[in-house]
């Protein structure tokens, strides 16, 4: 039997950082908002508690903080030729799961996508000509880096981002990043100080004629009070960061910039453990009516809402379009629908530099503390002579020293006995590593659908990727190499690795949980599922909030333009579709 209770404004599905950008706007806004979160409740004080955060065989190795498969899996296969499996464990990307999210156990690499990457298209075609981008279905997102540029600054002041402006107005700054657009004013906060290896890393970069910059980091450089009032503390470089909750208040996540005034509202409430099976619809299936939900119990609950905000990460908000049946799934034979197309992933490779003589002491470490290099990244350089488009930042981020994980050896080490041992001990604190973080471009034959065979405990289909590295991002990827070649030679040191980016995705290493599309943004009905606004252009009171709506995916974290589309979405609720609930923003 489902219960029905009373209707509210607004019901978001999931309490990430998305959820809770929007549930905070949304309340300021007057609105009644209930938010329903598949995982647990999860506080600092009481969850990543400073007497047993760092336990990293619980969460680093078990993974505690992330979704498990016997809760929701996903299959994948390389193509339509080949049958889809189910991932019997997460592996090349661990979902979140429980307030906050992935915002709670991320690295904090916060970023700004390009007005090049907003206009790909129009950009690339401009300065190449079609021919050379008629393999991938790159399209513009419906709107320019300046529309955006707003958005991203209220992102960055809310989580206390720590940086290096590149660009003010305009005007390059030394120091920063010269390659990003204009932004209107510096990061909140400084720069992290640096350990060795960046250090190093900017050294030996620069020496080669290449623009190092600090990353910009949600781990905080000093202590500092957000446009909330609330307050975070500086980061003490704990090491126990990516995977892990943050005891020290330092990690920008919804626990550390939105919950503590988001909690003490009376017209905002959550419910935990309480899993969306799926968007109600009206008859014309053009209105959703609100949401069904159960909870750790089995009971059923409809929850009805004039709005309903997918906030439950990319991935997920695709499955539960496709289950709700808002909009045509996307087939790649055909072209035709739009849930599921243009899914990217992210094309990274890594090098590691093995010294006799230095000491990188890699246990002090924050999640996003290094340096970056984007000489080569999305369109900065010319791409005239080359046989690919997109690009890669090049980061030295040495996020940790954690002992069962972070076991650097050098080829030719064997993979246990006193060996091993002696060569871990050796390496341990003299190797530096760095990594490149790559574009990943759309393609007609990579997509999300729903599995024809496997179910979930509900019985309902589980997510089906097929995906693998299309030849444009192997061949940016491997030319990239390449150049973090150059970077290896110019350390000087012993011995050096350099991996090279294959065919054939693999989901059992971790890459990245940089998962993109399959709900994208755009200009036409016909080839975007969501409007400039992230409104759903088949269901006027649905938005599709997350990285779901990127078009394609930059050689950068995704999160910073994540959050800022959150906010842009957010004002255009609050400004505009209030004003007409339930129309377009924008017509078809
Ligand atoms: C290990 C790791 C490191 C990362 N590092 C970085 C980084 O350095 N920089 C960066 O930019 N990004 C990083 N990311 C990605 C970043 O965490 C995500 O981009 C971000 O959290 C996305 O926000 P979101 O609101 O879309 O989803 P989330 O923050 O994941 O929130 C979604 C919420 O929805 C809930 N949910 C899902 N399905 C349902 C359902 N059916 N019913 C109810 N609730 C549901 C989930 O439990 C979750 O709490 C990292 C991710 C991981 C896992
Ligand atoms: S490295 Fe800094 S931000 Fe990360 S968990 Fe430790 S104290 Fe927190």
């Amino acid at each position: 039997m489902t219960t029905i209770l009373p209707r509210k404004d607004v019901v978001i599905v999931g309490l990430g950082w998305t959820g809770a950008i929007l549930a905070h706007e949304l309340t300021e806004g007057g609105l009644d908002v209930v938010a329903i979160e598949r995982g647990p409740w999860r506080d600092t004080a009481t969850d990543f508690n400073i007497g047993y955060a760092q336990d990293e065989l619980r969460y680093g190795i078990r993974r505690d903080l992330f979704l498990q498969p016997a809760v929701e899996a996903m299959t994948m296969r390389n193509s339509t030729s080949q049958t889809a499996l189910p991932m019997r464990d997460y592996g090349s990307f661990l979902p979140g799961n429980g307030v906050g999210g992935a915002g709670v156990h991320w690295n904090g690499h916060t970023w700004r996508f390009w007005d090049s990457d907003f206009q790909i298209a129009d950009h690339l075609r401009d300065r190449y000509g079609a021919g050379r981008i008629q393999d991938l279905q790159l399209q513009n997102w419906g709107v320019t880096g300046a529309e955006m540029e707003k958005s991203f600054d209220r992102f960055e002041y809310l989580a206390g981002i720590s940086g290096k402006a590149g660009n003010i107005s305009g005007q390059i700054q030394e120091g920063g990043n010269p390659f990003e657009d204009p932004r209107a004013r510096d990061y909140p906060l400084p720069p992290m100080q640096m350990t060795y290896a960046p250090t190093l890393f900017a050294e030996v970069t620069r020496s080669l004629n290449l623009h190092p910059f600090p990353t910009p980091s949600a781990n905080l450089s000093k202590d500092y009070i957000n446009p909330l009032g609330i307050a975070m503390g500086q980061c003490t470089m704990c090491g126990f960061c990516e995977r892990f909750g943050c005891a020290n208040y330092s990690k920008s996540s919804a626990q550390t910039t939105i919950l503590p005034v988001l909690m003490k509202k009376k017209n905002f409430e959550v419910r935990t453990d309480s899993e969306v099976l799926h968007v109600d619809l009206d008859a014309s299936k053009k209105h959703a009516r609100g949401v069904t939900y159960v909870n750790t119990s089995g009971e059923e609950f409809f929850q009805p809402a004039d709005m309903v905000l997918l906030c439950a990460y990319g991935l997920h908000n695709v499955r539960l379009m496709m289950l709700s049946g808002i909009g045509q799934i996307y087939d790649p034979n055909t072209g035709e629908g739009t849930i599921g197309r243009n899914y990217c992933y992210q094309t990274n490779a890594g090098a590691q530099v093995f010294f006799d003589d230095k000491n990188f002491n890699p246990f002090i470490a924050a999640g996003a503390l290094g340096q970056t290099v984007d000489d080569y990244n999305g369109d900065a350089f010319d791409h005239g002579p080359l046989d690919f488009v997109g690009g890669a930042g090049i980061n030295c981020i040495p996020s940790n020293g954690r002992p069962i994980q972070t076991r650097p050896t050098p080829p030719g080490t064997p993979r246990w006995g006193s060996d091993w041992k002696k060569a871990t001990v050796k390496s341990y604190k003299s190797t530096l590593g760095f990594s490149s973080q790559g574009s990943s471009y759309p393609t007609r034959g990579n997509y999300l659908d729903l599995d024809p065979t496997y179910t979930d405990r509900f019985g309902r289909p589980l997510l089906r990727f097929t995906f693998d590295f299309p030849d444009n991002d192997i061949r940016m990827s491997n030319w990239v190499s390449d150049r973090m070649e150059d970077i290896a030679k110019a350390f000087g040191g012993r011995q050096y690795t350099n991996t090279r980016r294959k065919k054939g995705w693999d989901s059992v290493p971790y890459q990245s949980t940089h998962n993109t599309g399959g709900a994208i943004m755009g200009t036409d009905p016909k080839t975007s599922a969501v409007n400039k606004y992230l409104q759903s252009w088949d269901v006027a009171n649905v938005f599709v909030i997350g990285a779901s709506a990127f078009a394609h995916n930059a050689g950068k974290n995704p999160t910073g333009t994540v959050g800022a589309l959150a906010f842009h979405a957010a004002d255009v609720i609050r400004q505009q579709y209030l004003r007409n609930p339930g129309q377009p923003l924008v017509s078809a």
